[in-house]
């Protein structure tokens, strides 16, 4: 039984078809050594994998199975514990990146020449990518359509966690020791902020879950958008590493009494669903413009505005507060992930494709569809994405949904003095007010490295002369 992304034990198909069989198991997971992938795992990825698999070793270790780890290339790792073991069949749910699923294949392949049994499932998904077609069969580029088709059928249930394994009874394989991928860092441990914001593994996922329903979930609707609050699951790097399967999700939340706030997040579930497909069907998703005119967008090479906006120190509250939020937790808000995205991409104008590999580097739910998919919404390139001249004004979206700086507070410190006025835009303060809340612009807390309206207007006349003829830049 080959672990991927869907470290967990209940509604697992691969694994409850492994325990129908009756054969003996033996689970393992493979680390992809970096330099055999583009997207290899990312920093912050890499620490809550350690922890996931610890837990996961945790869970099977109950069940009298151990997790044999090794790192490689996959398909020689798996030649050699078939033949080290004499297994006669291996069993995975896939995945749905097209390097994986090509990859899949090959092994698939060259598993049954040798004569051995090699079978695939559904992995962490409501539908197949390729099941929920337009009335044209033809994949789904816009997502309200597709969230009414997937609303009209309906979701398998989910499968328990088998009752009984069958422990591999031979001499066990060699395995690695966990801690020598080093995937948690040493010197300098800057996941502190981490360890501190999160509780990893199959059942707290469930328990977060829970919590969120019985909680936050029936004002979803209204607090999602508030990055202040709780208001969201935060489940997202649960349901990237596979420790809670989207079924469950859905049949949890149908489980209670239907309202508007868990039907607008089945919704966001139905997002990553989206950007799944759209993943499969679009295979450079991560590395190129879905709408190929955006390649004349004259991006500007600033290393320097870049790692003002990577360590948030440009001087918009908001933008550094969610920057901030990233660096220290491996997480941020989504309605500051779009907003930091449109300040990247329109008023650095600095090419979408960097801000991606931050993130991917960065979140520990880093996920190369609901990634690639976000960067490309925000910055106008991608399918069904929001105009490039829809550019947020980082201190609107901020009186919108921080009014009171809550959120700003909280990441940006230096600035919690200031008045609730003030607090978006710190330049707009009297220098008296400066002085009172102990701020000097320049020193204690960065002067805007770019001013609101050129930086807009500079956007805006790159996409015309480059992009668009026909779009007009619209008071957004
Ligand atoms: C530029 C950009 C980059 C992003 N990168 C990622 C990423 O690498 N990994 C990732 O999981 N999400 C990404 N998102 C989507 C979204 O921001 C996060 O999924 C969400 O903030 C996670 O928080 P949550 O679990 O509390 O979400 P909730 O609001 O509780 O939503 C529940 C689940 O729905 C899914 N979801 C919610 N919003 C979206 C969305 N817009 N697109 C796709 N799925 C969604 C997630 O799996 C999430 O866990 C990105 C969004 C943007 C704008």
């Amino acid at each position: 039984m080959w672990f991927r992304r869907d470290l967990r034990l209940s509604d697992h198909a691969a694994l409850s078809a492994a325990a129908e069989t009756g054969l003996e198991i033996l689970p393992f997971f493979i680390q992809h050594d970096d330099d055999l992938e583009d997207w290899h795992t990312g920093a912050a990825s890499k620490w809550w994998l350690h922890a996931s698999l610890e837990s996961l070793q945790r869970d099977l270790g109950k069940q009298d199975l151990r997790l044999i780890l090794r790192h490689g290339r996959a398909s020689s790792v798996i030649a050699s514990l078939v033949k080290e073991t004499g297994a006669s069949m291996v069993v995975w749910n896939r995945c749905y990146d097209p390097s994986t699923l090509d990859r899949d294949a090959t092994i698939k392949n060259s598993l049954r020449q040798s004569g051995c049994k090699a079978e695939s499932f559904q992995g962490s998904v409501l539908f197949e990518p390729w099941e929920v077609r337009t009335g044209t069969d033809s994949p789904y580029r816009v997502f309200t359509p597709f969230w009414r088709a997937c609303r009209q059928r309906t979701v398998a249930p989910a499968l328990e966690q088998p009752r009984q394994f069958r422990s591999f009874s031979g001499e066990w394989p060699q395995s690695d020791d966990l801690d020598s991928w080093k995937l948690q860092p040493s010197k300098p441990d800057w996941a502190t902020g981490l360890r501190e914001t999160w509780e990893v593994g199959e059942n707290c996922a469930h328990e977060r879950l829970g919590q969120f329903l019985d909680t936050a979930a029936a004002s979803y609707k209204q607090d999602r958008d508030l990055p202040g609050l709780d208001g969201t699951s935060m489940l997202s790097p649960h349901l990237h590493f596979g420790e809670i399967s989207p079924r469950q999700i859905w049949h949890a939340v149908d489980a209670r009494e239907p309202n508007e706030g868990s039907e607008t997040f089945l919704k966001e579930v139905g997002w990553r669903e989206f950007c799944h497909q759209l993943l499969f069907h679009n295979p450079a998703l991560p590395d190129k413009n879905l709408r190929a005119e955006f390649d004349a967008m004259p991006w500007r090479d600033d290393p320097e505005s870049l790692a003002l906006w990577q360590t948030g120190q440009t001087g918009y509250p908001l933008i550094d507060a969610g920057m901030r939020q990233l660096w220290q937790t491996g997480w941020m808000h989504n309605r500051v992930r779009m907003v930091v995205a449109s300040f990247l991409s329109k008023h650095l104008l600095i090419d979408w494709l960097h801000g991606e590999r931050w993130f991917w580097d960065t979140l520990v739910d880093a996920d190369l569809a609901n990634n690639s998919a976000g960067w490309q919404w925000v910055a106008g390139c991608g399918a069904d994405a929001a105009p490039f001249f829809r550019i947020f004004n980082p201190m609107t979206q901020s009186r919108k949904f921080d009014a009171k700086g809550t959120y700003i507070r909280t990441w940006v410190p230096e600035l919690a003095a200031l008045s609730d006025r003030d607090v978006h835009e710190p330049w707009s303060a009297s220098p008296a007010e400066l002085l009172a809340a102990g701020i000097k612009l320049g020193e204690t807390y960065p002067e805007p490295c770019v001013d609101h309206g050129a930086a807009r207007q500079r956007a805006l006349d790159a996409y015309k002369a480059h992009v668009s003829t026909s779009n007009n830049g619209s008071k957004d």
